[in-house]
């Protein structure tokens, strides 16, 4: 599994980490396909205090509970709990429920009615008490983050999760550039669609010629960019198996090119709102 380093942190994250969003609907067996992606080099796990109203951080719990050091573990505060105090005491609840004494990365879920600087604030404190590792944001567009890193400085902010995947490519026109011009890595979220991912003759095409799958291929045209991960959720095996050997997949630039052409940003460019 290729890895790479993870925004301003530098640490070595691996391109393609597992969602969790829904997990709670069968534990056992994502609790399997969870230790399954772990051996098989999907070592960022994201979850949120919001999946399951914390029961899938509680799977994560489980799933890791013999291995988290090879863990990165990223949670999510619900924006309504991001005040100055709701964050800390937020961010314990979840470090609870994932048996776990710190969080690699900790993330504001969305915008919030909370003051940024005042969730910042929280952020910091959590890394000096080592509660957490680093810290992020997830739904923000350009201007939001911006803000961001106007308020914490520079080099603090990690990464930006955001959604991305061949039918919704917005975010390379403004989201991306501003991203990776403050060294905020771009987590994609839902790669495919949440599940409405569609096949294509250029997919199934390139699939055949590299040995691979269309999904493996579409996988890895959203982290052809540098600054991108992605975090595909899978609660099958086989689904965990097929997202993970898109891991060492090579796409040449004539690949990207052709997909690209197939699924033309162009139509989806428009300013991405997003909420702030
Ligand atoms: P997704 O990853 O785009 O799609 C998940 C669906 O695709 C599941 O139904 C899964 O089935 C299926 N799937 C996965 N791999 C497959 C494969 N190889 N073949 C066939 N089907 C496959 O959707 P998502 O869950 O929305 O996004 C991924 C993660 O991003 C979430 O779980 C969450 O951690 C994060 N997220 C964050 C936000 C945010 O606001 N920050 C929002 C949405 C999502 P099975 O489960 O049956 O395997």
């Amino acid at each position: 599994m290729e890895q790479r380093p993870f925004g301003p942190t530098g640490i070595q994250v691996p391109v393609f980490g597992q969602g969790t969003w829904n997990m709670e609907r069968d534990r056992a067996l994502s609790i399997a396909a969870l230790r399954r992606g772990l051996e098989l080099g999907m070592t960022h796990i994201d979850t949120a205090e919001m999946y399951g109203n914390g029961e899938v951080e509680e799977i994560v719990g489980e799933a890791i509970a013999e291995r988290r050091q090879e863990v990165f573990l990223v949670s999510k505060v619900m924006p309504e709990n991001a005040s100055r105090r709701g964050t800390i005491t937020a961010c314990e609840r979840s470090l609870r429920r994932l048996r776990a004494d710190y969080l690699d990365c900790y993330l504001l879920h969305w915008p919030s009615r909370h003051p940024l600087g005042d969730t910042i604030e929280a952020f910091e404190q959590l890394v000096r008490d080592a509660k957490i590792k680093s810290w992020g944001v997830s739904n923000f567009n350009e201007g939001a983050a911006e803000d961001a890193v106007r308020i914490a400085g520079p080099n603090r902010v990690a990464c930006n999760q955001v959604p991305y995947h061949l039918e919704d490519r917005k975010i390379e026109q403004f989201v991306l550039p501003t991203c990776a011009r403050h060294q905020i890595a771009i987590v994609g979220y839902s790669p495919f669609g949440q599940g409405r991912f569609r096949s294509h003759r250029v997919l199934e095409e390139i699939a055949r010629v590299r040995g691979a799958t269309p999904r493996q291929v579409a996988l890895r045209f959203l982290v052809h960019d540098p600054n991108v991960f992605a975090i595909p959720k899978a609660a099958t095996l086989r689904h965990v198996e097929e997202n993970a050997g898109a891991g060492n997949l090579h796409l040449t630039e004539d690949d990207i090119r052709r997909i690209d052409e197939a699924f033309p940003a162009g139509r989806q460019r428009r300013r991405w709102l997003g909420l702030r």
